[in-house]
């Protein structure tokens, strides 16, 4: 559910006409709906109420933007970071330290200080090694680090190759029939109060099945860790749930989701950790884009478009799907392919698609581009940066500039002795 509609035959987003901010800030432009973050951001906590005591970390890498940051901040979200620049986004945005989880499996000796500095309420350890590292800082310097073992439980997640991280094959956690044998070496280290165990097996999943298979895993190995005599305090379950790319996707349902969950812990007696990243983000948030030309193509024409693979790289990253959809629809429809101007073919957002008859100036939008969009932005083929439009109600502001190529070109230099 999203606020991107429809209102007398033009989109808008919330009571914003989306032409207006193409006009205002120009395209491409990714624009994010507040009321659509607050209210998955409710529903979210709302589906997980049966579950008792809960913690949710917003999984910023979904969309690290400070203003969205700031929104999810005022729900009561804390943060999952995965790097120290995240670190510092989470706290720039006005979490608290403490709501912060620091997960990740290639944390640097410098980032780790950085987390226990900023006195965070968690570090999620991936490797036995990690953990001593972890241990040593805090002890050097008089602290306790708060962490728990991430373990990789060996699951398919069923989604895609690229975004699947709990299987054993995988880079993420620490094998779960080794994982209460590392637990015991690290429990004991001065510096490191190891709470808890965490995990998340991938992205974007469509089935709720893997994850109970998942969470049974771990259950029984917060059993296996009580019976050794260690206190268990903090179950970290990760994040992962997906969200509705296409017509026909079904996303769990959040309340079947928590039902699950309270289900498969009602007897763990921790509390329970979140780190929901996509299912917060990606219907908040659509790409705007105006159709440059349209081309004639063998079977079908070429809507070549104004924004490429450098701003949304999700369809030539993932094969993604992101419905396309004409701002002021004349109800004519068309089959075409869909792509930008990088010189890639790579840079194909759809192939041989139904889509709103679209015209050279039209403007049109990539739904579902919230999470992992523009995030993952680049300027290549010297293209400017893409900017980010808040908007609450009938407001909207530029949260992100648009960064010109010659800003970009102004940081590079050729050295004097060439
Ligand atoms: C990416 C990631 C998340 C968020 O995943 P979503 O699919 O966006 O919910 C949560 N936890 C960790 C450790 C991650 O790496």
């Amino acid at each position: 559910m999203d606020h991107f509609t429809l209102i007398d035959g033009e989109l808008h987003c919330e009571a914003v006409p989306l032409a207006r901010i193409a006009a205002e800030v120009g395209t491409p432009v990714y624009v994010y709906s507040a009321a659509t973050l607050r209210r998955h951001a409710r529903a979210f906590r709302d589906g997980l109420k049966p579950a008792g005591r809960v913690h949710v970390a917003y999984a910023i890498k979904a969309n690290p933007n400070i203003a969205v940051l700031n929104v999810l901040a005022r729900e009561g979200y804390g943060a999952d970071v995965v790097s120290g620049g995240e670190l510092a986004r989470a706290l720039a945005a006005g979490m608290a330290a403490q709501d912060v989880v620091f997960s990740g499996v290639g944390k640097t000796r410098a980032e780790l200080t950085k987390g226990l500095e900023a006195g965070i309420g968690q570090f999620n350890i991936e490797l036995e090694e990690e953990g001593v590292v972890l241990a040593q800082l805090a002890a050097a310097t008089g602290r306790t680090a708060r962490a728990v073992l991430r373990v990789n439980p060996d699951v398919d997640a069923g989604t895609h190759a690229k975004i699947s991280t709990g299987k054993r094959e995988n880079k993420f956690g620490v094998p779960i029939d080794e994982a209460a044998a590392i637990f015991a070496r690290l429990a004991g280290l001065d510096g490191l109060d190891l709470r808890g165990v965490a995990i998340h097996i991938g992205s974007q999943l469509l089935d709720l099945a893997p994850l109970e298979t998942a969470y049974t895993r771990i259950g029984a190995l917060v059993a296996e860790l009580r019976a050794a005599g260690h206190t268990i305090t903090h179950v970290d379950l990760g994040g992962g749930l997906g969200v509705n790319y296409k017509a026909g996707d079904v996303p769990p349902d959040l309340a079947d989701f928590g039902a699950m969950v309270a289900r498969v812990t009602k007897d763990w007696d921790v509390t329970l950790m979140f780190e929901p990243g996509r299912v917060i983000a990606g219907n908040a948030g659509v790409l705007m884009t105006e159709v440059i030309w349209v081309k004639p193509g063998v079977t079908n024409p070429y809507v070549i478009v104004d924004a490429a693979m450098n701003d949304l790289a999700r369809p030539a990253l993932y094969d993604a799907w992101h419905d396309f959809a004409a701002v002021r629809p004349n109800g004519a429809r068309m089959t075409a392919n869909i792509a930008g101007p990088v010189c890639e073919t790579g840079d194909t957002f759809a192939r041989d698609r139904e889509i709103d008859a679209v015209r050279s100036g039209d403007l049109a939008i990539f739904r579902t581009a919230g999470a992992y969009g523009a995030t993952m932005a680049s300027t290549y083929n010297s293209r400017p940066l893409v900017p980010e439009v808040l908007v609450d109600g009938d407001r909207y502001a530029v949260v992100a500039d648009r960064i010109a190529a010659e800003t970009i070109l102004a940081a590079e230099r050729v050295p004097d002795w060439l």
